[in-house]
């Protein structure tokens, strides 16, 4: 019997590969630009045809290739990127299969034009279906053109699967937009039949995004900013209001490469949480560095998914980065995107020791130590966060006087004073606020009202509502404690019955075990009747428990209706609502003092778990306008 094993012509084989690479128009625009990218280029023309059905065309400015090589890029696994199997794991390309060209020529007509800046003359290459029409020398700028017609001309089948023009063309959109985010380096044109569709000019990723999607976005971004010896994570996130119902604008790079991962989006979601309605979905920009050895980007051939040696840490990292600059840029002013310095600041420092993304819980705590009479606030050295030093967080809201270099620019205030307000406040109360900083133990406080606690800043009058304030300490406090199933309860001397009416009682039932994760212990008396056995250790002992049971039961069923969250979540925004010292309670220097420390320790100290602003500064220059 004669064999019937036969290799496949290259022709068929490409063509095979390209089902996986080269799905749409899209693909193609993806595939060209990125080689442009990895060419140098810094300048880069995309013309698309009929959503890419027509044309495909990318220019550059980039090192260009060699007659040699300008024939070579159509075989398969032909790639100048990497020579051996070792370089797959130290990738600094975009591309490294050597599959893309090759693919792309074997189901379209591919018109090549390019010339290296040492050559007098270039080569013009053109090849149709896997096979070469034309190779000749030609004129040609520096750098490459590739065109890319009549895509899925003999495949009639994938050409007949493509969607309308404008589904094509919002693909084709994306990928220019991930290309032209990640490489703010280099300037991109895109003209779409004929039409200047969008132009970038060379900059950074903050002048980049507002390239992109427009001048009004300024007010939009707050920066994020993290490195750990794990990973670094730069970009933007959105404010929490201009959060989209589609998933459109969320953008994660992982060394300068663009990917989709569900679960990373997941991080990044569950760091807006609380600030998020339900439906609606944050917006960013993030670009993560990792180590290349720490991932595999090799496990998809359009390289958009990628593998993570640690997941779950780069998740930790990733949330509490987001939830940091979310809480550190609630009130900042708006940022300069003029002034490209505020960019060049961020710098990825590997030598910067990490910062632990979890939670520290000191050990020596014990809340039965201090048995204090009245409710107990949280007082110094209890908090049980990892944070800065709580007493150091006037250095959060510096005097705008003196920040003359962006170095010394805090990041929350990336607005220059006005020069004439700010001194003229100098020289009037400067050494009451030097006073102030060199001795903290000092610091005056002044309670208005029974509901705000004011002190000075060096960048003004900060003021805090003393109940919202707790709201967010008692808040975290519980998370942490749940996170790390730590919460302390304390038994009752004598067990407290709480009748409860019908509804509530279901709804104690059905939260049962996660209030039990709190730190109640709760057992059943009679028909809508329970035993209260233990209680979290923040509740007085001698507190009212029918009062707070059902208090707790009020503020989960109420206000949080519209928020995605867990029981957990929600049950500890309760309880934090709850306990909360109320408006009235009168607070001694003592107590302003614990209150404003532990509120700085907070990982997101400027708003309450639902959303409301804790407190606000009034700046100085604000100050000064009310007395021009
Ligand atoms: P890969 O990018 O994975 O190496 P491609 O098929 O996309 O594979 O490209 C093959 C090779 O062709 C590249 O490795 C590069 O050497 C060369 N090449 C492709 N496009 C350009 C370009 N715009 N400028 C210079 N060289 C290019
Ligand atoms: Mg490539």
């Amino acid at each position: 019997m004669s064999d019937i094993i036969k290799l496949l012509p290259d022709s068929v084989a490409n063509q095979i590969a390209a089902g996986e690479v080269v799905q749409r128009p899209a693909s193609v625009v993806k595939e060209l630009l990125e080689n442009s990218i990895d060419a140098g280029a810094t300048d880069i023309k995309l013309i698309v045809k009929d959503a890419g059905r027509t044309l495909v065309q990318v220019t550059d400015n980039g090192k260009g290739m060699s007659a040699n090589d300008a024939r070579m890029c159509f075989e398969r696994h032909a790639t100048s990127k990497i020579s051996n199997a070792q370089d797959l794991f130290a990738l600094t390309t975009m591309g490294f299969r050597g599959e893309a060209l090759a693919s792309i020529a074997s189901v379209a007509r591919v018109e090549l034009k390019t010339r290296m800046e040492d050559d007098t003359l270039g080569t013009e290459i053109i090849i149709e279906g896997s096979r070469v029409e034309s190779q000749q020398q030609c004129q040609a700028p520096k750098g490459t053109t590739i065109a890319v017609k009549n895509l899925f001309f003999n495949t009639p089948a994938r050409r007949n699967f493509l969607k309308s023009d404008n589904v094509e063309k919002s693909h084709v959109f994306n990928e220019f937009i991930r290309v032209a985010l990640s490489n703010p380096q280099a300037a991109f044109s895109y003209y779409h039949n004929n039409q200047l569709t969008t132009q970038t000019t060379v900059g950074n990723l903050g002048s980049r995004i507002l390239n992109l999607f427009g001048s009004h976005y300024k007010q939009r971004l707050i920066p994020v900013e993290e490195t750990t010896q794990v990973v670094s994570i730069q970009g933007y996130i959105l404010k929490p209001e201009f959060a989209k119902k589609r998933k459109n604008e969320q953008f994660f790079f992982v060394n300068n490469r663009f990917i989709k991962s569900p679960y990373l989006n997941h991080a990044v979601e569950n760091g807006f949480e609380e600030l998020i309605p339900g439906d609606a979905y944050p917006s960013f920009f993030l670009f993560m560095e990792i180590d290349p050895t720490q991932i595999d980007v090799n496990v998809h051939p359009t390289k958009t998914e990628i593998k993570f040696q640690d997941e779950k840490i780069i998740y930790q990292i990733l949330k509490s980065a987001v939830r940091r600059s979310l809480g550190k840029y609630n009130i900042s002013p708006t940022l300069d995107f003029e002034r490209e310095t505020a960019f060049d600041d961020i710098i990825i420092d590997k030598t910067k020791p990490v910062t632990p993304p979890g939670i520290i819980i000191d050990p020596t705590y014990n809340p039965f130590e201090k048995p204090s009479t009245e409710r107990a606030l949280p007082g110094p050295g209890k908090n049980l966060t990892s944070r800065a030093n709580p007493s150091q967080w006037e250095k959060l809201f510096p005097e705008p006087a003196t920040q003359t270099t962006p170095q010394q620019n805090s990041q929350l205030d990336f607005d220059e004073p006005e020069p004439a307000v700010a001194n003229r406040f100098k020289t009037v109360i400067s050494s009451n606020l030097h006073e102030k900083q060199d001795v903290p133990q000092t610091r005056k406080f002044m309670h208005l009202h029974g509901r705000f606690i004011i002190t000075s800043v060096k960048s003004g009058l900060l003021i805090i509502d003393q109940q919202r304030a707790h709201e967010r300490i008692l808040f975290e406090k519980q998370m942490k404690l749940m996170e790390s199933r730590r919460a302390v309860s304390q038994t009752l001397l004598y067990p407290e019955q709480v009748k409860l009416i019908e509804s509530d009682a279901n709804l104690l039932n059905e939260i049962r075990e996660e209030i039990t994760v709190l730190g109640f212990e709760i057992s059943d008396f009679s028909h809508n009747s329970f035993m209260i056995n233990a209680v979290p250790a923040d509740i007085p002992a001698n507190e009212n428990m029918q009062g707070i049971m059902e208090s707790i039961l009020e503020n989960y069923k109420k206000s949080y209706s519209d928020v995605k969250l867990d029981v957990r979540k929600k049950l500890a925004m309760s309880l934090a609502k709850s306990l909360a010292v109320k408006h009235g309670k009168v607070m001694d220097t003592e107590e302003m003092n614990a209150l404003t420390d532990e509120l700085f320790s907070c990982e997101m100290p400027y708003q309450t778990p639902a959303g409301k602003p804790t407190l606000h500064i009034m700046k100085l220059d604000e100050i000064g306008d009310k007395f021009r």
